[in-house]
């Protein structure tokens, strides 16, 4: 019978079970996964430090894909888009952001999304499917390859809400994170939710020091509720009250990302109601004047807005900052990654 299990669909633990079902020493699973993931193995046969018969058990069991970039763009400001294409064909973008040394990646944990926020074009064309482990971490393996250079922070803020993908998420970061894998540091990766309360509550448990970022948008209940139909059921008070946990529980700062939109979001009344959700809670807000998408209908405010909106806040005694936006030429900014690439 053919194998139907990618093993990079697999997480670490998973990989470890298959092992032991081998009947392989443990040490195994570690050189399997610098050949996945450090030496971009594109079968079993490559990995020659591995006793052949282990090899054929492998390839009987497993198949390996490797993904492909199907369009690449590259932005005045040295950001580049890529279009990274799976094994059955589905596809999703992923962003590098070089800076000197630094070198982020904006990864997708899903191709597509079906919170349906009104705001992000990669909401508009609802789910396609989950993306596994190995397809999160062969996406930062294709960017550091196309700069020639490792890849130093990455955030899961390309298509998709990890946090209804979470164990895929989780074990993809830990293949990041990992010493075997691509050694990037766990302060250095951060994860953007739409606000899953379990997610969050499961998140603040995790060992790691992996940052967490909220989209908030609106403290306001009836604002959220219309820019983020997808977490209605999710109340504000809840959030707020989660994310107190969260510091609580992690002795870590959670940024909440809050995109402006004219008229909607940066309201005086908006700026009270952020105020006090902010009061008593350690984190950071970050800023970002919304892009434009097509056929939504929301507009950033006007000039100096943003600029106006921080100064107020911190003001107030909150710590916030305004994003800096990179690729909007290229569609690759903030909420600007849909499901197939133009043309
Ligand atoms: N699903 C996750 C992560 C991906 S989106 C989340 O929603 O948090 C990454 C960030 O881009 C989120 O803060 C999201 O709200 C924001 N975003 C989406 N569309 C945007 C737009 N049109 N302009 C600015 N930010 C946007
Ligand atoms: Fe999904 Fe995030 Fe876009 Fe909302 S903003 S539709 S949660 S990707």
């Amino acid at each position: 019978m053919e194998p139907t299990t990618d093993i990079k669909a697999l997480s670490r633990g998973g990989i470890e079970a298959a092992f032991a079902e081998l009947g392989q020493p443990g040490f195994r699973v570690s050189q399997v996964v610098r050949w996945l993931y450090q030496r971009g193995a594109g079968s079993f046969d490559e990995m020659t430090d591995l006793p052949a018969a282990l090899r054929e058990a492998l390839a009987a069991r497993f198949t390996l894909s490797v993904p492909e970039v199907a369009a690449r763009q590259v932005s005045s400001d040295g950001t580049r888009k890529y279009l990274v294409r799976f094994a059955d064909g589905v596809s999703v973008e992923t962003v590098g952001l070089p800076a000197g040394e630094r070198l982020t990646v904006c990864f997708s944990t899903q191709a597509g999304c079906a919170m349906g926020c009104s705001f992000c074009a990669t909401g508009r064309g609802g789910l396609v499917r989950n993306l596994t482990p190995g397809e999160m971490v062969d996406q930062l393996v294709l960017v550091a390859a196309d700069f020639g250079q490792r890849v130093s922070n990455a955030v899961a803020m390309g298509q998709g809400e990890p946090f209804a993908n979470y164990d895929a998420t989780l074990a993809g970061l830990r293949f990041m994170n990992a010493k075997d894998g691509l050694g990037v540091g766990a302060r250095h990766l951060a994860v953007s939710t739409c606000g899953l309360l379990p997610g969050i509550r499961a998140f603040a448990r995790e060992p790691e020091q992996f940052t967490l970022a909220v989209s908030l948008h609106s403290a306001r209940q009836a604002t959220r509720d219309r820019l983020m139909p997808g977490v209605r059921k999710y109340k504000v008070r809840e959030l707020r009250e989660a994310l107190v946990a969260y510091a609580e529980e992690s002795g870590r700062r959670p940024t909440i990302e809050y995109a402006l939109v004219g008229g909607v979001n940066d309201t005086g009344e908006a700026l009270g109601a952020l105020v006090r959700f902010c009061a008593g809670l350690l984190c950071h807000v970050n800023l970002i004047p919304v892009n434009p998408v097509a056929g939504t209908g929301l507009a950033r405010p006007a000039a100096d807005a943003a600029r106006r909106f921080r100064d107020a806040l911190m003001r107030a005694g909150v710590e916030a900052s305004i994003r800096v936006e990179r690729g909007a030429d290229i569609d690759a900014a903030c909420g600007q990654l849909r499901q197939r690439a133009k043309g």
